[in-house]
């Protein structure tokens, strides 16, 4: 699923928090969107989740404009900062939630949800937790559980806020790892947000560099890295 966004624009009140955003992520991409707090990254991820409608602008799904489709209808997996699982219910309800509320017609029937949970945990190498209650799980064990979760779907995308934000070093650094081999093996297109360059360089095909609404760079992360476009960027990389 490859995106498109032109000309993207966003305020809240007199606030410009997107200024004529264009960016195309192909198919399979995990893209990085990396900048300073307030730079308008979130807001970016809501619009192309569609919890957000932006003022002006297109985006499109493969080539196909979406611009005005409702949250539900876009098919992306979500996973935040701060992961919601359900408390009350296992590890395995938990993964199985997506499928469970699908409508009759197309919710798929409960061997073949036992199946997909068992395979999404396998694929999240926590197997041996479906029994469990997240409560019991660490928060990068958690944050795992979260992904498969947003997998059950099979959504056409992934877009992930901060999604080790909320952990320490250590386990960020494992999950980092982790999230890249896993993506190896899925490619499902993904996007994911952070202020975090290490997190960028180790875990992003690509990074889109933004501040102030606006995206000052966007390449590989060799690329970013090797040839900061602007001040700004050589600023925020740290004076590479
Ligand atoms: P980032 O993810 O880069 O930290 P955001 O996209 O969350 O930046 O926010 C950009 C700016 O827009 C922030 O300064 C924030 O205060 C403002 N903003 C975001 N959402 C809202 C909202 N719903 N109402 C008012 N202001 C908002």
């Amino acid at each position: 699923m490859s995106i498109s966004i032109e000309q993207v624009n966003k305020r809240f009140g007199n606030f410009v928090a997107l200024d004529n955003v264009n960016l195309a992520i192909k198919t399979g991409e995990l893209t990085a969107l990396l900048g300073p707090s307030g730079s308008g990254k979130t807001t970016l991820l809501r619009i192309i989740a569609g919890l957000e409608q932006a003022d002006s602008g297109i985006i499109r799904f493969n080539n196909e404009d979406i611009t005005g489709q409702h949250v539900s209808e876009r098919g992306v997996g979500f996973v935040f900062q701060h992961y919601a699982l359900f408390k009350h219910m296992t590890v395995s309800e938990n993964v199985a939630y997506g499928l469970t509320v699908k409508p009759k017609k197309f919710r798929p029937s409960k061997a073949e949800i036992a199946k997909k949970v068992n395979n999404l945990l396998e694929l999240v190498q926590l197997g041996w937790t479906a029994d469990r209650y997240p409560s019991q799980l660490s928060g990068g064990q958690r944050q795992r559980i979260a992904l498969a979760r947003a997998l059950a779907v099979e959504p056409k995308m992934l877009l992930l806020d901060e999604p080790f934000g909320a952990l320490d070093a250590k386990v960020r650094a494992e999950l980092r790892r982790w999230l890249r081999r896993l993506h190896d093996e899925i490619h499902v297109t993904s996007v994911f947000v952070t202020h975090d360059q290490e997190e960028a360089l180790e875990v992003a095909d690509r990074i889109v560099v933004m501040n102030k609404g606006r995206i000052e760079q966007d390449g590989t992360p060799e690329q970013v890295y090797d040839n900061p476009a602007n001040p700004f960027v050589y600023e925020f990389l740290g004076n590479v």
